[in-house]
């Protein structure tokens, strides 16, 4: 497909646009219809140009998230919301949502709650978190979240990185966003120039499957390094789109290939509606099992669980590591087998 034929596909953001387009049968429209009301609907360009069925079933709507469980707040940011688009959770880092908007809408959004309200964060709400952070001389790291970032204008995005680079003892401004993979013509000089402040900024990329990283997506990875961007990525295990261990082979293998190194491999949030996308924890170890025997280090991300209620992130494994009940380790080599271990005598 040629550039071009890119920029001309509208967005689908509608039940009826899904309808039209083919991606959903006419029966499921008064089914679509209530889910749209319940959750925004939006498939970037970019997305629809690569349509597949993994990537369908992130962003076409299914009647399954009508089924109750679930929770609002799974990850519990707002037991530690310090003011409005600020969570202030681990000491040394925060958490700002300049905008609640994105260029897709993620099924499975865990922060479906809040995400896809038009607008960005109020000036004074804006100013309140950079005084909070000019009074809290302990945060050393700003992640920029979602919404995306990355959707804000050049100018505005340029004028925010300004101010927060303004605060002394911010060390490193971290971006999560899904752009550079689902909109990638945003990736201009503009923006690019706009990321350009004395700290360090890192991007960690949301990615779920290699069929996302297109020829585009690609290429502004390329220009992402290229302007001195340090490239992560984070991911979801998500069932019927990347729970085996090929699939996310086929992605951190792609991921490495193009300069960006797997950070996170998420377990599915308690989100409302995103039930029919968790998969059992024990399923996830398997993977990672498997992935440890064939990657490169460099290529394997922590498989990690966001504990409900506002407790923090912590890696799941597989552990390779047990006592011995001797004062010693039994350590669990890649194929199965397990070795004893020993500390230094008299420790
Ligand atoms: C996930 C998260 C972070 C970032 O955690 P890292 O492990 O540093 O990636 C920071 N604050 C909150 C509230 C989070 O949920």
């Amino acid at each position: 497909m040629s550039r071009s034929d890119r920029i001309l596909r509208p967005a689908v953001t509608s039940a009826d646009d899904l309808i039209s387009q083919g991606l959903a049968p006419e029966a499921s429209r008064d089914v679509l219809a209530r889910l749209e009301d319940e959750f925004r609907i939006r498939i970037s360009p970019e997305m629809l140009g690569a349509m597949s069925p993994a990537i369908a079933a992130q962003f076409v709507p299914d009647a399954r998230e009508a089924e109750t469980g679930g929770i609002a707040d799974p990850i519990g940011d707002d037991a530690h919301r310090v003011g409005r688009g600020l969570t202030h959770r681990y000491p040394d880092r925060v958490i700002l949502h300049a905008t609640q908007t994105c260029e897709v809408y993620c099924r499975f959004c865990f922060r479906r709650e809040k995400v896809g309200e038009e607008g960005t964060l109020p000036e004074a709400d804006l100013q309140a978190a950079l005084d909070y952070l000019h009074a809290t001389p302990a945060v050393r790291e700003v992640i920029l979240t979602g919404g995306d970032p990355l959707v804000l204008s050049p100018r505005r995005l340029g004028d925010l990185m300004a101010r927060l680079s303004a605060v002394p003892h911010l060390e490193v401004i971290r971006i999560h966003s899904r752009v550079p993979v689902v909109a990638p013509d945003r990736i201009t000089p503009a923006l690019l120039a706009a990321l350009e402040v004395p700290q360090a900024v890192w991007l960690v990329v949301h990615t779920n499957h290699a069929d996302e990283l297109t020829p585009a997506a690609c290429a502004a990875l390329r220009r992402l390094v290229a302007a001195g961007v340090p490239l992560l990525s984070q991911s979801v295990l998500l069932r019927g789109v990347n729970d085996d261990a090929d699939t996310l082979e086929a992605l951190f293998r792609a991921l490495i290939r193009n300069r960006v190194k797997p950070y996170y491999l998420h377990h599915c949030d308690l989100a409302r509606g995103a039930g029919h996308f968790r998969t059992t924890i024990a399923q996830g170890l398997a993977i990672m099992a498997t992935l440890r025997g064939r990657l490169s280090g460099t290529a394997l991300p922590a498989y990690v669980l966001d504990i409900p209620g506002g407790f923090g992130k912590v890696p799941l494994g597989p552990g390779y590591l047990e006592a011995d009940g001797a004062g010693g380790w039994l350590v669990t080599d890649p194929q199965g087998g397990r070795h004893p271990y020993a500390d230094p005598e008299g420790e």
